[in-house]
């Protein structure tokens, strides 16, 4: 009699424990809009081959569950952000362009809405602009994702705690057509709006925080890690700050959403070290995330995911030895900043541009002729090159984001090839993506096999109580 009590308290404590466990208060859901497996490889090999071993760091590629997502879209076996974000938001699946609705523009619930209405404090963040289709499909619902103004006052409606990101594409409804004031709006709902670094420590008493970049100038990003410290706002410290904020007000936990927007960025412009620079960003945003779980490591979840692949990119070259992701570590500079500052060098010296002038500019922005050597063969081609823009011979790439000179786009084809990195596309590939996840309930995204990417919100959904 005795034994089976204690059998069956046993069960019992056992069961409580796995519910309890399996029910995390704080929940991370970290997007990289665009991180496929080859932009996750590059980074793992990038800190393999670098220095990673001298202060080894924790990164979200080695947390202990992992999978495989599907991300096409209802009518594309190539999804957008919009069509994908609304997956990973809502669990629905529809059509490029839509944003939160399904494909029979049938509004949707996000689970950040689940869990704002259960009583959690929520914080959607993106590193791009808050209006961008990731972000917007956890907060909106509009059959475009162009719908800007809309989407934006449909932020003001969602009550969450805090939304961040680098602007409003159409704050004040010009592009709509329809005059007004968002920031009026977010104002009158009780956000306070704060700017740039100021965010950093987020203000206690502000019930709610609207809280955008400084720099007006860039509107689609908060600024790229590569380029250097403009005083913009950086993805680890969005998640530092929004902790801070969400931890102490809500004691019955929270959700937070983070997206690493860039990565999409810079694979649509097949710039490897820009990619590298957001994937750095990316991960050192997780670990902030991972520091508050080693704290808490039984309430809290992380996940981890993308929306889509962008770039087509591969580890391995035609002609190239292998990754020489080392090679990385010398740019300093985006592919658009290279192109806008080369096009000022053009434009500077005239028709007596030289073609050492643009070498001691190509070694100093990339290491490439210099500590990355180049052969006559890939030289005399990049000259040839730079006659052609020269001569308005050679053909503009436009991806995007950006407009880039046939010359910039060479000698960025010829850098990516000399890190051992090839890419297929400017755009999106429907290729599959990664998923990670560690703590409380990560055990739920086990056994998942090739998951649909509307499962991920359903689960989360699941762990509501
Ligand atoms: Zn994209």
């Amino acid at each position: 009699m005795k034994n089976l009590r204690n059998l069956l308290v046993s069960i019992m404590l056992l069961v409580c424990a796995t519910a309890w466990a399996a029910t995390p208060k704080y929940i991370f859901y970290f997007i990289g809009d665009g991180m496929g497996l080859g932009q996750v490889q590059a980074l793992r090999t990038y800190f393999k081959t670098v220095n990673d071993s001298l202060a080894p760091l924790v990164h979200f590629y080695d947390f202990p569950v992992a999978g495989i997502v599907a991300t096409y879209s209802a009518d594309s076996d190539i999804t957008d952000s919009a069509a994908a974000g609304t997956a990973l938001a809502c669990g629905g699946k529809t059509r490029n362009g839509m944003i939160g609705m399904n494909a029979d523009t049938v509004a949707l619930t996000s689970v950040a809405k689940k869990m704002k209405a259960a009583g959690r404090g929520v914080a959607v963040m993106s590193s791009v602009c808050i209006d961008d289709a990731t972000p917007a499909a956890f907060y909106a619902s509009r059959p475009s994702r162009h719908d800007y103004y809309a989407i934006a006052r449909q932020g003001v409606a969602s009550g969450f705690d805090i939304l961040a990101g680098a602007y409003f594409r159409d704050p004040y409804g010009v592009r709509a057509h329809t005059p007004g004031n968002v920031f009026a709006e977010y104002e009158a709902a009780g956000y306070t709006l704060v700017r740039g670094r100021d965010g950093y420590t987020l203000p206690q008493e502000a019930s709610r925080v609207l809280w955008l970049d400084n720099d007006t100038t860039t509107e689609n990003c908060i600024g790229y890690a590569i380029d250097g410290d403009n005083g913009d706002m950086t993805l680890p410290c969005m998640v530092r700050a929004g902790i801070e904020y969400l931890y102490k007000r809500y004691p019955r936990g929270f959700f937070m959403m983070a997206e690493g927007g860039a990565i999409d960025h810079m694979g649509h412009s097949n710039d490897p070290s820009g990619l590298l620079g957001e994937m750095l960003q990316f991960d050192a945003a997780v670990r902030e995330a991972y520091e508050f779980y080693k704290r808490h490591p039984r309430e809290t979840l992380i996940i981890i995911t993308a929306d889509h692949e962008t770039g087509g990119l591969a580890l391995g070259v035609e002609g190239s030895r292998g990754p020489a992701l080392d090679n990385l570590q010398y740019a300093h500079r985006s592919k658009g900043e290279f192109s806008n500052a080369l096009r000022e060098l053009l434009k500077s010296k005239g028709s007596k541009v030289q073609w050492r002038d643009v070498r001691q500019f190509m070694e100093e922005s990339l290491g490439l002729g210099s500590v990355i050597a180049i052969t006559p063969g890939e030289e005399g081609a990049l000259m040839v090159a730079l006659q052609d823009v020269i001569d308005s011979r050679g053909k503009d790439v436009k991806t995007l984001y950006a407009n880039f000179d046939h010359l910039t786009n060479l000698i960025y084809t010829l850098y990516s090839c000399k890190c051992g990195l090839g890419w297929t596309t400017y755009s999106h590939s429907g290729n599959p993506v990664p998923f990670f996840a560690i703590g409380a309930g990560a055990e739920r995204f086990e056994n998942q096999g090739w998951m649909e990417n509307t499962a991920i919100p359903h689960i989360l959904g699941g762990m509501i109580k």
